[in-house]
Parts: C-alpha cells; structure tokens; sequence
C-alpha cells in the first residue's frame, strides 16, 4: 500500500507515493498530484536516502564540559538541562535573553508552534527564522504592492498560457526542475521565455533571450523597461487608472532611465532594453517572476517593488495568466513565514504591532495580549547580537543549518560559540549541531504527518508513510516538553491535527486565513489554496481578480531608487562575487550531502576564461576566493557562462558563506547574499574540492562555570556531575560523535 505524500526538499513540494519493497522505502509517481504530473529531480528520487541514514541522529547528545565531547543522554536529561538553563538565564537577564530560530523547511504545524512556545511559554520576542533569508524582500514588497504575500497569486502552470514569461534571478531549470515544462510548453504554443541573470545558466540556456546583467543592478534593468514602455506608448493607462496608485510619481522618477544610461549602469546594451520593453509591451499577457537572484540584496526589496511597478504599468496584475509572483525557495518558505516564527508576524500572516491581532491570536492562545511580546529582531541581526550585552545568551535552533547558511559566516559561528546556551533539533548532526550544548534528534518528513504551503499557496498535507527510528522525537515533542518543564502558561498540542485546527482558529481573519481547511478536507482534496475563510470556501487559486488586498483595492506603485551593491569592486577587490544553487544539492547541503545517489563535488569558484587567464589557473586548479570578511579555496570551473566581472560560487557548503556580505535590506532586512567585492588569485599548492576549503573558527566548550542559582545548579548536577569548571579544554573532534543509540549509548 502506497503512501501519497510530497518531497522533503524544495517549494514546489512534488506529490510522490512512498511504499514498501522488503526492508526498503521505495520512491514513486503520483501522477495525478497538479504541480509535477509524477515528474521529480533527482533529489526526489533519492530523498528516502535519509530515512535511514547511518549517520541519523537517534539519541539526545549533551555537551560532557570534562572532555568537552557530546556523549549520549536520555530524552530527560536532555529536556531537563535545557529546560534549566533556559530558566536561569531568563531569571538572571531577562525575557529576551533566550531566542528561538527557526526554519522555512518546517511544517505549518512546527512554525505555529515554534512562535506559540516562543511568545507564549518563553516569553521572547526574539524568534525569526532563516527564510528571512530567502523570501523577506519579496513578501515585503508583495505587502506594499498588493497588500498581502502570496508568493504566486496564481498557479505555477498558469505561466504556460501567458505571452512572455520574464523570469529575474530564477534558475528554476536546476532549482525545481519539474517546473521547468511550464517553460518548454509556452515555447511550444508560441510564447516566449526570456531570463535576466549575471550567468547563462541552465534555465538562461533554455530561453529565448538572456539578459545578463552586472550583478546587483536588476533594479536599474527595471527602471530602463519602464522608461522604454513609457516612452513606447506601451502603459495600459486604463488600467492603471482604475486598479492602481501612484503611477505618475513612478512614471516621472523612470524619465531619467533612458536605454544608454541603463546600459551603462547594468552592462545591458540600449538596443536589448528597448526591444525587451518592445517585448513586452506589444504582448497581452506577460508574467513577471523573481527569485533569490532578485531579492538577496541590501535593495532587495526596493527591487521586487521596481519589477511590480513594471507588471502595474502594462496592466498584468490581478489578470488571468499575467502579472507579478515569486519563486519561494524552501519547502514551506511559504507557510513558514504566515504562522508565527517570524519576528514581526502571529498566525495568519498577522502583525504582531496590531492590537486587534493580538487579541485574536491571545484569545485563541488563552493568554492576555499583552503578556504577548512585541516585534523582535530579524534573523541576522538576532544572530549577530548572540551572546553581546545587549543580545540573547540561548538559543534553541529548529529546521536551519545557520553555521553554513548565514552571510558572514566566521562571524555568526563567533556569535554562536559566544552563547551560555546552543540547542539544536535535528536529524543529522549539521555543522550547526557539531557546535551545540545539547543536541536533540528529530522526526523528519515520512515519519510524521504536517502540512505545508508550496510556493503557489497551495496547502497539501504531507502524510507520515514509515515509523521513525527509536529514540527521535517530533520537534512537536520537543517544545511541548520544554513548556511543561518550564511550567508555561499554555499547554502545547502535539498531534499535527490538533495543532492545525488550532493554527486554523488562529489565522482565522486574518491575510493568510486557513480557517476551512482541515486535515479531512486535505485528505479528500489533495490540496486547497490560501485565502480560504470557511469550510465551504472553494479556496483562492488566483488572487487580485476583482481587488487587490488593499484597503481600497487598488495595488500601489512605489517609487524606488537605484542605489547599487553595498560593495563594489575595487583595487583590491576587483570582481563581483555571487552565489546560488547546484542541480543536486538543497540549501545547506546537510541532507542532501549524505545522499550516495546524489553528487558532491564539494565547493567550486565558476570563473570566465579571461579572469582564469589573467590569475594563471586552467579548469580543475585551485583558486582562493577573498572577500572583506573571509576566504575559501576550491577548485576552478573556467565557463564561458560567467560575466568576466563576475566569479560564482554555489553555497551548499562551508565557504561560500564565509564571504557574504552581512549587509540588510532597510525594508525586509534580507542579508546581500547575491553581490560582494571579491578577489581571486591562484592557491600555489593543489588543494582537493571539499568542504575544508573555508576555514570555521574552533569549537570551544562553554559552560566555564557552574550555574547561578542553586536550584538549577543541583539540577544539573543530578542530570550529569560532570557540567563546571570547563573553560580552556582543548577542541573537540566532531567526526568522532555518536551517531546512533547503538554508538552514542554509554
Ligand atoms: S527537490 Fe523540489 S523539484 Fe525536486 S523533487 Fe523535490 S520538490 Fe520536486
């Protein structure tokens, strides 16, 4: 009997059917799932890989402070430090002195509840989650525009029936391959594809137009299109009149982006800007999408609002098969940022300064509103308080690898090692968990029942189809555990229903209502889109038809500024540096680097042939990336695909990171992952492609001193007697940590 369920990797959340062969999971088609028609990568394929992984996690770990060493625990002692720990520091320093990061790989379920143990039991305001990393500038700009973030207001295969598909900063070819039919079937009807991206990748290779623009200057390419549709005659003013505001402002700032100045700014000639603007403005349908290329940069958001304005201008919003979306990146990038772990937001995509949202959602919480915290920080600036005077002293991690996918890396891993406290849940131990006072394993994807968003808001239940290994817990469990040890105020579900029903109640009214969808409904449906107020709702599969979710309806033109990189290049650092993705890893790579079937090059620097020329490597040697705020070395990929300007190094392991750029957007306070001033030069000796290639500072023990208060201090010392007097041991050995009960038990 097979198991209809959906991928544990990407946004678009492919249908599968797991099931049974021997002693073996075994990956199938669900072919009549819409959004991959049985089509998968593959990561996919290969995702039960992790079910049972020789390096699985199935034992909590506490960090021995005599030989500075994670040993095996049992699941109270575990529960009981953390629980202890977390009541001292709160005592000795206050609320906010324990943070809560998050993941936008989590079930809706699992962010409800990370935000609920958060506000509710701890009493923080310092929860935020990595997607703040990878969809904050475009859901900023979509509440400004439109009113609301729904990454797509319509579905994916929509973009088969539009005129002309622009895709900006997209490789959806390697990122979510089955989606990358839409593309093929609108050429095949007629239609045309045409992708902005600094490098011809995959999905450039198979439009029929690539602009390559220097990186970070998507938005001056915005202003020149729009400049050029004005001039062309091209703005739908009907439309504008009657479903917008703000065009005149807009209209008059794009007057001084004439085509020669826009090539000057972005390395697009005059001549492709005015026949792109000629493109588009002569079709009837167009759909704009962006993703990462976009958005992660310090105008990330400014740069979604410049391509909204363009989609405003020829009157595509809020029509059949045209208008503006974003590509979400993770899992449920899209549901995880509606339900509570971000810092800003309660459930339903509510904000957490409404106080008519925060009566609802404490209502349903059973507590007063204000015994909830207000906003707290952003992910970034959450991390790079750590362990500060004026920032968290523990912080609990569920569902993110931050050690390998923070910008500035060497520094975040500082502020992680300079913590009282570092908790991580997860299935294997990540780089993140390696440096973790107590790690706790986890239920992962097939072994439990959740729900998640895909990127089209589409809500799909992703069903339990095998029995975890002994010895892990849900992260459900997890929390729940903590709030009874700390004595919360609020009890917290864990069977994945009953957190839905009541994460239902919770967004009930709000942007994001899930208020008449259930897990019968789900389960008779296969999936229903968000808005959906009440049971018989049919659901929302395309939004902004009659109205924006405006207060008067109308989407709004915001005029935006180009202002550049936070770096440019300079004598020392003469070249652009970006990142991205590869076909056969995920985000941090902590899954997908543990599956045989899938390959691992380790790092890479992609590289024009004029740069290899001129620093006197050939493809294969290695070459040393620097950057202001670190340095990794890894073999060249001498392409012809790269602007020479340009190098591109793809993040799924310890490096990239390590040379980011850690500055935020104003707006959504997205870090510039996308763009910084690098140098490269060749490395003297062969150094092989692995994730050494960066360097991360050493892991330390912490716990130099016993604990404050007595009680806690007896209770670590009834848990484990070995938890003071720490400070100056020597490093651990990580490889050598138990990584099973059969290892780890003592
Ligand atoms: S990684 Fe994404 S595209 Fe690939 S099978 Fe999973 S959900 Fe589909």
């Amino acid at each position: 009997m097979a198991t209809q369920t959906h991928c544990p990797y990407c946004s678009l959340q492919c249908g599968m059917r797991l099931s049974r062969r021997g002693r073996d999971t075994v990956v199938g088609t669900w072919d009549e799932f819409p959004v991959n028609e049985g089509a998968m990568c593959r990561k996919g394929w290969t995702s039960v890989d992790l079910l049972r992984h020789r390096e699985r996690l199935t034992t909590p770990l506490v960090r021995d402070p005599d030989t500075g060493e994670l040993r095996a625990a049992n699941w109270d002692e575990a529960l009981g430090i953390v629980a202890d720990r977390i009541a001292t520091i709160q005592a000795e320093h206050g609320r906010d002195a324990v943070a809560v990061f998050g993941g936008g790989g989590l079930t809706n379920e699992k962010a409800y509840t990370l935000g609920k143990f958060a506000r509710a039991c701890l009493g923080t305001s310092m929860v935020d989650y990595n997607g703040r990393w990878c969809m904050s500038s475009a859901a900023s700009a979509s509440v400004r525009s439109f009113g609301v973030d729904r990454g797509l207001p319509f579905p994916l295969a929509d973009v088969e029936q539009t005129d002309v598909l622009l895709l900006v900063g997209s490789n959806l070819a390697e990122t979510m391959p089955p989606a990358a039919r839409h593309l093929d079937r609108l050429r095949e009807r007629g239609g045309t594809v045409v992708v902005v991206d600094p490098r011809r990748t995959a999905t450039a290779a198979r439009a029929d137009l690539h602009v390559q623009p220097v990186p970070g200057t998507d938005l001056a390419l915005a202003q020149g299109l729009l400049h050029a549709v004005v001039a062309g005659g091209w703005v739908d003013q009907e439309y504008v009149d009657r479903r917008t505001v703000g065009f005149e402002a807009v209209r008059r700032s794009a007057m001084s982006w004439w085509p020669e100045l826009t090539e000057r700014v972005t390395g697009v000639v005059a001549s492709q800007v005015r026949d792109l603007a000629r493109l588009l403005g002569e079709a009837d349908r167009v759909v704009v999408l962006t993703a990462r290329g976009a958005e992660q940069h310090a105008q990330g958001s400014d740069t979604v609002l410049a391509w909204i304005n363009l989609a405003l201008a020829l009157g595509q919003c809020g029509r059949p098969y045209s208008g503006y979306g974003c590509l979400t990146g993770q899992g449920n990038g899209q549901g995880g940022r509606e339900h509570g772990q971000k810092a800003d937001q309660l459930p339903g995509y509510r904000s957490i300064e409404d106080p008519a949202a925060r009566e609802h959602v404490a209502a349903v919480w059973g507590v007063e509103p204000d015994a909830l915290p207000g906003k707290g920080r952003s992910a970034y600036e959450l991390l790079d308080a750590l362990g500060t005077q004026d920032g968290a002293r523990a912080l609990l991690v569920l569902g993110s690898n931050i050690v390998v996918s923070a910008p500035n890396a060497n520094h975040v891993t500082q502020r992680l090692d300079a913590l009282d406290l570092l908790v991580v849940a997860d299935v294997v131990m990540s780089e993140t968990a390696a440096r973790a006072d107590v790690v706790l394993p986890v239920t992962q994807w097939a072994e439990e029942t959740g729900t998640m968003t895909n990127l089209e808001g589409r809500v799909i239940l992703r069903r339990k189809a095998v029995e975890p290994p002994e010895g892990v817990r849900s992260d459900l469990d997890v929390l729940a555990g903590l709030a009874e040890r700390l004595g919360s105020p609020v009890a917290l579900e864990t069977e994945p229903e009953a957190v839905f029903a009541e994460l239902a109640r919770a967004s009930a009214g709000g942007p994001a209502d899930y208020a008449g969808i259930d897990y019968d409904r789900l389960t008779a449906e296969h999936d229903v889109f968000w808005p959906c107020p009440d049971p018989d709702h049919p659901g929302t599969e395309r939004m902004f038809l009659d109205r924006f979710a405006t207060p008067d309806g109308r989407a709004r033109f915001h005029v935006v500024t180009h202002r550049g990189p936070a770096e440019q290049p300079c004598e020392a650092y003469p070249l652009h540096l970006t990142t991205g993705r590869v076909l056969a890893q995920y985000q941090s790579g902590a899954q997908t680097r543990r599956v045989r079937d899938l390959d691992d090059t380790g790092p890479f620097v992609e590289l024009h042939p004029l740069v290899a020329g001129r620093i006197g490597v050939d493809h294969g040697e290695p070459v040393r990336v620097t950057t202001r705020r670190g340095t990794m070395q890894a073999p060249a990929r001498v392409v012809d695909t790269a602007r020479p300007d340009t190098v591109f190094v793809p993040f799924h392991w310890v490096g990239a990171n390590l040379l980011t750029n850690d500055a935020l957007d104003p707006a959504s306070r997205m870090p510039e992952f996308k763009v910084c001033a690098a140098s490269v030069s060749a490395v003297s000796a062969p150094a092989a492609a692995s994730s050494e290639g960066g360097a991360l500072p050493t892991i330390r023990p912490r716990f130099a001193r016993p604990p404050a208060r007595p009680a806690t201090a007896a209770a670590l010392a009834e848990g484990n007697g070995k938890w003071a007097e720490t400070a100056g041991r020597a490093p651990r050995n990580v490889s050598s940590l138990p990584t099973s009960a059969a290892e780890g038990a003592s």
